[in-house]
């Protein structure tokens, strides 16, 4: 699905990341840890698009980086749908308007049924109406989510989905990733949390990327 070979990237001309080479296949459940810094929001937005690689071949979905025009940076976008780790919503939209911006953005009408379908599946359908500054923060994580997957994205990616919510939270958040990825979307989430991790490994067969001293590795049995 997503396929690095020999990728490197870094900025202002000091590097970050380098001699990454991995396949994310078509439904596999991959995390992405390693500290603070060392590259986590690079190499999921080397994923999605938003940054080219400076050195290297990205292919996703069978098309090469440097292959890529408007219109297939677009289609891509809804083809990978992403969870920012600040969320980024619009304060003055009810929260379920913004769980349909997608749709917006790509010209498509929303079905109500299925917004409200969307909402009540990450617990949300108290909160459709409310406004995003009065909510907590795993419901604006569950919220980051219904968004990310509105278009029926064959892929998610999560840049810290736990980073500002309780344990219980997490372990919500993750049941609803386990539920994704058991339909068929492949997943990679970003995170430091190796109690996640753990937790997820009982649940779905999961590998772990680990970012250490620039490079990737394929982490062993020690998680
Ligand atoms: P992580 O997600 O693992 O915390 P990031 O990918 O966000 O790591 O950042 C890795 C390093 O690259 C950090 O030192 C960060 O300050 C730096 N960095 C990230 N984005 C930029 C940017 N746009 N310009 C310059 N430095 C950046
Ligand atoms: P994250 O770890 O998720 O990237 P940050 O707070 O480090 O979160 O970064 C927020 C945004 O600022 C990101 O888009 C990142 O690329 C950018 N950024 C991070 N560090 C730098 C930096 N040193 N210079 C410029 N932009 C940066």
């Amino acid at each position: 699905m997503i396929e690095f070979a020999e990728v490197a990237h870094g900025y202002g001309g000091s590097p970050l990341l380098a001699e990454m080479t991995v396949t994310l296949a078509p439904g596999s459940f991959h995390f992405l840890t390693g500290p603070s810094g060392a590259g986590k929001s690079t190499f999921l937005k080397l994923c999605y698009g938003e940054l080219v690689p400076q050195a290297g071949r990205i292919t996703r979905f069978g098309q090469s980086h440097d292959n890529m025009g408007r219109d297939d940076i677009a289609r891509l976008r809804r083809r990978i749908g992403v969870v920012h780790q600040d969320c980024r919503f619009l304060d003055h939209l009810t929260l379920e308007e913004n769980v349909a911006l997608p749709l917006l953005v790509a010209n498509r009408d929303a079905d109500p049924a299925e917004l409200r379908e969307l909402m009540a599946w990450v617990g949300l359908s108290a909160q459709r109406e409310s406004l995003p500054p009065s909510l907590s923060g795993g419901e604006r994580q569950r919220a980051a989510l219904a968004r990310a997957v509105i278009m029926s994205p064959e892929m998610l990616l999560a840049d810290e989905p736990t980073g500002n919510v309780d344990w219980d939270m997490s372990l919500r958040l993750l049941s609803l990733l386990v539920e994704l990825n058991r339909m068929g979307t492949t997943i990679l989430v970003a995170t430091h949390d190796l109690n996640l991790i753990r937790a997820a490994k009982a649940q779905v067969p999961t590998r772990v990327i680990r970012i250490k001293d620039r490079r990737l590795h394929l982490a062993g049995a020690e998680l």
